[in-house]
């Protein structure tokens, strides 16, 4: 006679292991940590318990592997939907976290998403945050097991100044928590665009240094692959194998946009991968060609992604539809089948996060990870048993998360009969609308001021600069060009180019404008030979007038890295004007002081005539006021006559923005 701590019987037991063996009825029995028997019914003769359960007929099967996920973000949950990920992400994700993000932050978020991925059957995730140890702590203190990667990234973040600050973050917290029985501690570079070549390798480098998995996202978007193409002359995955990234046991998430070769590269290194339906669709990243990964070989798990991105946690949900919409896109109903997307939310989830000796099936001598569903709610019913995989198809198709009775990890209830045992629902709830509250707050400030969505994204401060400026209208440039090439003035440099301006305008004038600025600088003989791409918030009105000079402030400037139609989306500007101009530029040096001359031919709007532009742009208000006077006399040098004074802007965009 065999003892065992506890003793599971008169269950439908879906193992799950390489074979799908099923026990109906069948018992499992597990001491300490540890399954030690998984069989038929009679098994049970064999083994005195401390503690029988009698199942009653339901489901036993492995607890499910969440592959990929951002816990802390359950807190974030709803903030933004339908809008584009790079304004999703750069518009409203990073700054809130910059915000917001603090080891109470992180903590609460994390334990939210551990009552929610308990009561839908997930005994482990993979996650990626910041305070990765935060997470780890909540994780470990909920009863979940939980491969946990420290983010690093090329910006700053909340948790790092820079990425050596990260990356030595990283380090130190797979130090503290390798070894641990719960939590695998792991790197996560971000992803390949918010990296550089540097940040990958020393990410792989530790990663390998302390054999831990490397947790990254990898070809989410086409636009991410277009980009690799263009600036690195290859797609996503032989970049980063070039980056040494492939060195490390790989979980990537998404792998969305790859050929066969990339995943074949993946399969040779031994990566797992997280397909994340809900959050492709969601963001319209596309589908994963999942099929092709198993054909390959891949170990292929099923992840939530973000629950600001999915926006649950369910994995019952998130395994239903990576099965039929491996149909729906292949025309093939036969693709993905049920049982197979139960392995991948099960044991290739856990091979994919490498955890396979660990986890993901019920076997003898892995950990005790399971869960009982129930599936006599009418939902279910009826049962057909003629088919073998009568029972994979209703688990897949017909059963939800609410069916999950009961919860084990490691060998220890994490809920039982749908109570939480380690986390306490109501207050976690409560303590998540504080949150909410202040970050309504933050955000509702933020959309009314321009000026302060622009910060937001810039990762800039508030720069403030004066602009002295005079503008004439001219019929020929003749004058201009003679005194130019005289004494009295010394061209420093002249360059030629063709500006492209977008200006983004405000229902509240007093906002200013947001322009978006192109400019292609054309060589002498015309070539284009470097664009130019810069972002200016102006004033919402000229600050004085000296004579006819004027005096105007701009509040920001920085260059513009996102594109335009990124700005649009994010601005969400009531009106758009466009202006196009050829323009000539000289720097000139007058009486001891720099001045820009401009001349310009308005193309779109197509106006008629030269605009003669001089101007100075100072950091102070005082030194304005000194160029004020210089310009005037600059003015009466260049042989224009002040009488053609053009007051605003140029007339036809002063009409359309109302100045
Ligand atoms: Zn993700």
């Amino acid at each position: 006679m065999n003892s065992c701590d506890i003793l599971l019987t008169n269950a439908s037991v879906l193992t799950m292991d390489d074979d799908f063996h099923d026990f109906t009825p069948g018992v499992v029995a597990v001491t300490g940590d540890r399954i030690v028997a998984v069989g038929v019914a009679a098994l049970a003769s064999e083994y005195t318990a401390a503690q029988q359960m009698d199942c009653g007929g339901q489901v036993l099967m492995p607890g499910l592997i969440n592959a990929h996920t951002h816990a802390p973000m359950t807190l974030l949950r709803g903030l933004a939907d339908d809008l584009r990920l790079d304004v999703w992400l750069l518009g409203y994700m990073m700054p809130v976290e910059r915000e917001f993000v603090s080891p109470d932050f992180v903590r609460l978020g994390t334990s939210l998403a551990c009552a929610e991925m308990i009561r839908s059957g997930v005994t482990t995730f993979a996650d990626m945050y910041y305070f990765e140890a935060a997470v780890a702590e909540a994780a470990a203190a909920a009863g979940m097991r939980a491969l946990c990667g420290q983010t690093v990234l090329k910006f700053p973040t909340p948790d790092a100044g820079s990425f050596e600050d990260s990356l030595a973050a990283a380090r130190e917290f797979i130090q503290a928590w390798k070894g641990h029985p719960l939590i695998v501690p792991a790197v996560s570079p971000h992803a390949p665009y918010t990296c550089t070549p540097e940040i990958l390798q020393a990410c792989s480098a530790l990663a390998v240094e302390f054999d831990v998995p490397l947790h990254t996202h990898l070809s989410e978007t086409l636009l991410e692959v277009e980009n690799s193409r263009r600036e690195h002359g290859m797609p996503v995955v032989p970049w980063v194998k070039k980056q040494s990234l492939l060195e490390a046991k790989v979980l990537a998430a998404h792998c969305v946009h790859m050929d066969e070769g990339e995943l074949r590269t993946l399969h040779n290194a031994g990566a797992g991968i997280a397909h994340n339906p809900s959050s492709n669709l969601k963001l319209a990243s596309g589908v994963a060609p999942v099929v092709q990964m198993l054909q390959v070989g891949l170990n292929v798990g099923i992840g939530t992604d973000g629950p600001a991105s999915n926006n649950d946690l369910d994995m019952f949900a998130e395994m239903h539809l990576a099965a039929i919409l491996a149909k729906g896109i292949s025309g093939d109903p036969t693709a993905l089948p049920a049982r197979q997307a139960l392995a991948m939310a099960t044991r290739q989830g856990a091979r994919a996060l490498h955890l396979g000796d660990v986890s993901g099936s019920l076997e003898p001598g892995k950990r005790a990870d399971l869960i009982l569903v129930d599936l006599s709610p009418l939902h279910n019913s009826p049962a057909f048993r003629h088919d073998p995989n009568g029972l994979y198809g209703q688990i897949v198709y017909a059963a939800k998360s609410t069916d999950v009775r009961s919860v084990m990890c490691n060998g220890r209830w994490l809920m039982q009969d749908r109570r939480l045992l380690t986390l306490d629902d109501a207050n976690l709830v409560l303590a998540a609308g504080d949150y909410a509250r202040r970050i309504d707050t933050f955000l509702i400030q933020r959309e009314e001021s321009v000026l302060q969505k622009l910060v937001a994204i810039g990762g800039a401060v508030e720069a403030e600069s004066f602009e002295v400026q005079l503008k004439v209208k001219l019929s020929t440039d003749a004058p201009v060009l003679e005194a130019l090439a005289g004494q009295e003035l010394r061209v420093i440099r002249t360059v030629h180019y063709h500006e492209y301006d977008t200006y983004f305008l405000f229902d509240d004038a007093e906002q200013g404008r947001v322009r978006f600025r192109e400019d292609e600088f054309v060589s002498a003989a015309g070539a284009v030979t470097q664009v130019r791409t810069r972002l200016t918030l102006t004033g919402p009105r000229r600050e004085r007038e000296y004579g006819l000079v004027l005096l105007s402030r701009s509040r920001f400037m920085a260059p513009a890295v996102q594109t335009l139609r990124f700005y649009r989306e994010y601005f969400k500007p009531s009106a758009e004007r466009e202006i196009e101009k050829d323009r000539r530029r000289w720097l000139v040096a007058f009486e001891g002081e720099e001045f820009f001359v401009n001349l310009d031919r308005v193309i779109k709007p197509a106006l008629p005539g030269l605009y003669l532009e001089i101007k100075a742009r100072t950091w102070s208000r005082r030194d304005a006021e000194d160029k004020a006077g210089l310009i005037t006399q600059l003015l009466a040098l260049l042989g224009a006559s002040a009488g053609t004074t053009v007051r605003e802007e140029y007339v036809e965009l002063a009409a359309v923005t109302g100045d």
